[in-house]
């Protein structure tokens, strides 16, 4: 009906970040448990949801059968997919790297057989680094293959290092770094073209806001020129005056980090009536 196709990871840890950082774009679907759901209508008449496995966003959005989606950075680039890489969006984050029995080191992986999920990245790797290794196929739990004799190495996604250590494994390099991203088809029509931008930017705007906060108080005349020149702010802080005589309003954007000092240091400053709220985009 001419509304935004967006794929959207139908589960597993891609999934709810997804829809979140979605709803805050205001496009809001509603959560349902039913992981074979196959698409749904949200909150922006003009945008709908596909739900599809993560590893098959990137051939479901080159192939134009969704206008965009949102998946792992090394799905794309392992599938070789037509699809356009419009942002990183700061979720998702890990490493495909290799690891192997205590002692190993890079000069070991010649001659030697590296099991993996991801062959393209990994042999993408060798290639540029001029190791002569076997990259093994495997589909399930890639850290069992030294031990099963299947592998003398492994090629895998790794976070926080838990897994490899469980499994008695030491990462020896990184083969390739990801993060979830937001992807366009390569070719669509004028109409879903702006669409697309116009929730790119709405992204961009949403990752802008996360971690500042908006922040408004009241002052004193006389200690509005101390406060106005030691208060943070994006470009410089808005100055009000309020109706009563002598007091002013003081607004400003500051990073979240750190709020409680800053809070405490304005009061210092002579600041009161301190309001914090959110903010939802910042778009430049
Ligand atoms: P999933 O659907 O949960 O298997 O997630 C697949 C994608 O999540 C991967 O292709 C990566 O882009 C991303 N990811 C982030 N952290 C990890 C991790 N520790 N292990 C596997 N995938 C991860």
């Amino acid at each position: 009906n001419g509304a935004l196709k967006i794929a959207v990871p139908n589960k597993g840890r891609l999934k709810m970040p997804a829809l979140e950082l979605l709803g805050k774009c205001q496009i809001r679907v509603e959560i349902a448990e039913d992981e074979r759901r196959l698409w749904a209508e949200t909150s922006d008449p003009q945008a709908c949801v596909v739900f599809a496995r993560a590893e098959d966003i990137p051939d479901i959005v080159a192939s134009g059968a969704a206008d965009c989606g949102i998946t792992g950075l090394d799905l794309v680039v392992e599938k070789k997919a037509n699809a356009t890489v419009l942002q990183n969006l700061g979720f998702g984050k890990c490493r495909v790297a290799i690891a192997g029995p205590k002692g190993s080191k890079l000069a070991m992986l010649s001659g030697s057989r590296i099991a993996t999920k991801t062959p393209n990245l990994l042999a993408t790797y060798l290639k540029r680094n001029k190791i002569r290794a076997k990259p093994v196929m495997v589909k399930g739990a890639t850290e069992l293959s030294p031990m099963l004799g299947i592998s003398e190495f492994i090629c895998d996604h790794v976070s926080t290092g838990s897994t490899l250590a469980a499994n008695a494994l030491f990462e020896i390099d990184t083969v390739f770094e990801s993060e979830a991203c937001f992807v366009s088809a390569p070719e669509l029509g004028a109409e879903k073209k702006t669409l697309v931008e116009s929730l790119a930017s709405l992204i961009s705007g949403t990752l802008a806001a996360g971690g500042k906060k908006y922040l408004m108080m009241n002052v004193d005349e006389r200690n509005l020129k101390r406060l106005t020149t030691s208060i943070p702010s994006a470009k410089s802080p808005t100055v009000l005056q309020l109706a009563k005589k002598g007091q002013f309003a003081v607004h400003t954007v500051v990073p979240a980090q750190g709020l409680a000092g800053l809070i405490r240091r304005l009061k210092e400053l002579g600041a009161r009536d301190i309001l914090v709220l959110g903010i939802n985009q910042v778009i430049a």
